[in-house]
């Protein structure tokens, strides 16, 4: 029997209907309407588009989005400043700066200067320790929080599960094992991480009751790879050219879905799975760093 698919549109919709009916109810009860201001420095297409979804979901949920646009050129020091303003600027709750940056600015050193308590798409290194060692007031970056609540809300039970991730980026890999060891729901797994110089990766993948894709390589994850019932998690967003299609190429995942699914118990599509929670747990996060910052 193929497997269930994951519907992650349907749980992006319905985590947003909460963090709408949370950000009316911190309205009400403490007059404040959260806010996520999000940095675009250059004109890279892609993250154009990335930038005015989520100025829109942030309207769609009843709260403020704000997009600050800085030309390509813009110095390093300008950048930071405009950072400074905004960690300062109280209406301000949650703040974004679109990777990647030009190549003159130093990415890291931009995450470091955000408000760790603004830090809503959860990359500065406060919020990588606080989620590391399972502190509940830290920020986890948006995919592998999208993840967790995926597998929760699909009735996946992880709770001593072997989950096996594929991929060590400190936005996906790393913080998805990061969230899966700890104790508690969506969580207690023995996690086993995979990069591309593991040994023997089928070895790995084979004996995943949960395998998280996360490394970018279009269908690399084949029906051999997969322990029959397991649930799949497919991260990846790859293009891959098809003249066939309108715009002479479509989007897989890191997963080879039409075979995976014939052995897997449960399966993310691509597009349709991860992509949409993404943004979800971006507005979840701003709620909470909004509703913490008037220690509500
Ligand atoms: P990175 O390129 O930062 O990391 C890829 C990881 O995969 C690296 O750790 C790399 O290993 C590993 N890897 C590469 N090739 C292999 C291989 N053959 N075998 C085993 N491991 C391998 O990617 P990201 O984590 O940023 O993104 C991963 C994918 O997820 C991409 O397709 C990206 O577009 C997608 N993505 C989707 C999001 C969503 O919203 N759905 C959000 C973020 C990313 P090593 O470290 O050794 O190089």
């Amino acid at each position: 029997m193929p497997a269930e698919r994951i519907d992650g549109v349907a749980i992006a919709a319905r985590v947003r209907a909460t963090v709408a009916a949370d950000a009316a109810a911190l309205k009400a009860a403490r007059g404040v309407t959260p806010g996520l201001t999000v940095v675009l420095v250059g004109d890279d297409p892609a993250s154009a588009v990335y930038v005015a979804s989520k100025e829109k979901a942030c309207k769609e949920a009843g709260m403020n989005g704000e997009t600050i646009r800085l030309a390509a050129s813009t110095p390093e020091a300008e950048l930071l400043a405009v950072i400074d303003r905004l960690n300062a600027d109280a209406t301000v709750h949650g703040i974004l700066v679109q990777m990647p940056v030009p190549k003159h600015i130093d990415a890291q050193k931009v995450i470091r200067r955000i408000d760790p308590r603004k830090d809503v798409d959860g990359f500065h290194p406060v919020n990588a320790g606080k989620v590391l060692i399972g502190d509940a007031d830290g920020f986890a970056p948006c995919t592998p929080a999208g993840v967790q609540v995926m597998l929760v809300e699909s009735g996946v039970d992880t709770a001593g599960k072997e989950a096996v991730i594929l991929g060590r980026s400190t936005i996906v890999g790393k913080p998805m094992a990061a969230l899966l060891i700890q104790s508690g729901k969506g969580a207690d797994c023995t996690v086993t991480i995979c990069h591309s110089r593991t040994k023997d990766l089928k070895a790995h993948t084979r004996r995943a009751d949960i395998l998280i894709a996360a490394i970018g390589k279009p269908e690399m994850v084949t029906a051999d790879m997969v322990k029959p019932g397991a649930v799949v998690i497919d991260v990846g967003i790859n293009r891959v050219d098809d003249p066939t299609a309108k715009k002479g190429y479509r989007i897989v995942g890191d997963v080879q879905y039409d075979t995976v699914r014939e052995v897997a118990s449960k399966i993310t599509p691509v597009p349709g799975g991860v992509g949409p929670m993404t943004i979800a747990m971006l507005l979840a996060n701003t709620v909470r760093a909004a509703r913490l910052s008037v220690g509500a």
